[in-house]
């Protein structure tokens, strides 16, 4: 098997499982618990991963909490804002191309009485920082919007926006999952008051995630979504996951040591991808941006669409490959993926994309090895359908 669907989850590395181990068993005391050593030592460990994460993104230690994941974090950024923050208005924004992690929760809030403005995108995914700055008004509490699409790769003017929501006091949240640890991070260059990712996009364990909130210029407070013993500064109850927390900073550290010559390589193995594709295949192309200007789509993102061929069928064709048609986190609804359809191309088009998520395992060989998997499978389905 070869798997091309990092967007989806990775593979813990084992360097990381390395420095779990000692947590589950020797290690293994409750963060919460000040009356002896076993709390005492799991207290200073997770700490010290909260301060090397904090410092590795430019926010502070008591500017990081840990949740269960993104899309937890997403939840209590935008709801916990929502809930606490009222008083500054109560008109959301978003965009179009989001995870359903952050839709839904808008979604739900509309349905309990704020307005919601959704941005349109442009055939690459891109909103502009003009449109986030006509879409707010006196009433606006939150701008949400993603740093790097799961699907197709669209890396967003979030410096831009940042300093526009802060211009006019709005608060902005960005859902970073798919660019801690593939881009250089940094919430103060940003000017993000809420940021969200997760450890199992980075080589990191499941199960655990963290999100960012503002401490200064503003202070920003959230309502809890989950409420009990008071943990991570009383915006998240819960006891700690002290092994996950310290396999999420060992995997974020290691992300960040390899970062620049991995992407660079990913970048390679995805042009050998699609020329490989390209040049095997009639009627291939791309969904989302292309990347000739730096910056603009995830290096280790392809998502493309074959003409005449369904992408469900392709997938299950292939048993050697790992690749995903739209989101896997909304697989399990045969739905067309609405960031597709956000681009505008057309329900054909969206119904025949594949998305690869090339990752750190990712070798020349299995490239090739897809390309030609890839190939056999079109050619066989568009004889089936004549
Ligand atoms: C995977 C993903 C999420 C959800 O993260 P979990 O930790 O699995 O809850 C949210 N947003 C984006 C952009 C993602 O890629």
């Amino acid at each position: 098997m070869i798997y091309l669907d990092h967007h989806a989850t990775t593979p813990v590395d084992p360097r990381v499982v390395e420095a779990m181990l000692p947590f589950f068993t020797t290690t293994f005391g409750n963060a919460g618990s000040v009356s002896h050593a076993y709390g005492w030592e799991a207290r200073d460990a997770v700490e010290a991963a909260r301060s090397a994460m904090a410092l590795a993104i430019g926010a502070s230690d008591k500017e990081l909490l840990f949740t269960s994941g993104a899309t937890e974090s997403n939840n209590l950024a935008i709801k916990g804002a929502a809930g606490r923050q009222r008083r500054r208005g109560d008109h959301l924004i978003t965009v179009a191309t989001e995870h359903r992690a952050v839709l839904d929760p808008c979604e739900r809030l509309a349905r309990r009485g704020f307005q919601l403005t959704i941005l349109p995108v442009d055939r690459q995914g891109y909103i502009t920082p003009d449109q986030v700055a006509q879409a707010i008004r006196d009433d606006t509490l939150l701008v949400s919007v993603m740093l790097a699409n799961n699907e197709i790769g669209t890396i967003q003017p979030i410096a831009e926006i940042g300093r526009l929501c802060h211009a006019r006091g709005v608060l902005f949240h960005c859902d970073a999952t798919q660019a801690v640890g593939k881009l250089p991070v940094d919430v103060e260059e940003l000017g993000v008051d809420l940021m969200s990712f997760t450890a199992h996009k980075i080589y990191g364990p499941k199960g655990v995630g963290a999100l960012y909130v503002r401490r200064r210029g503003p202070h920003v407070r959230l309502e809890p979504q989950i409420d009990g013993g008071g943990q991570e500064f009383s915006m998240r109850s819960g006891t700690l996951p002290v092994p996950q927390i310290i396999g999420f900073a060992k995997a974020l550290e290691l992300c960040l040591a390899e970062m620049p010559d991995e992407g660079t390589r990913l970048a390679g193995l995805r042009q050998r991808l699609f020329d490989g594709l390209t040049a095997a295949i009639e009627g291939v192309s791309l969904n989302g941006p292309e990347w000739d200007v730096p910056g603009r789509r995830l290096d280790a993102n392809l998502n493309v669409s074959f003409s005449g061929v369904d992408g469900e069928a392709l997938m299950m064709s292939m048993r050697e490959i790992a690749v995903s048609s739209g989101s896997a986190c909304t697989s399990s609804n045969p739905e067309p993926s609405h960031v597709l359809r956000a681009l505008g191309i057309g329900d054909d088009l969206t119904r025949s994309s594949l998305r690869f998520g090339l990752g750190r395992g990712t070798t020349a060989d299995e490239i090739d090895l897809a390309i030609r998997a890839v190939a056999d499978s079109v050619e066989r389905l568009r004889k089936l359908s004549g």
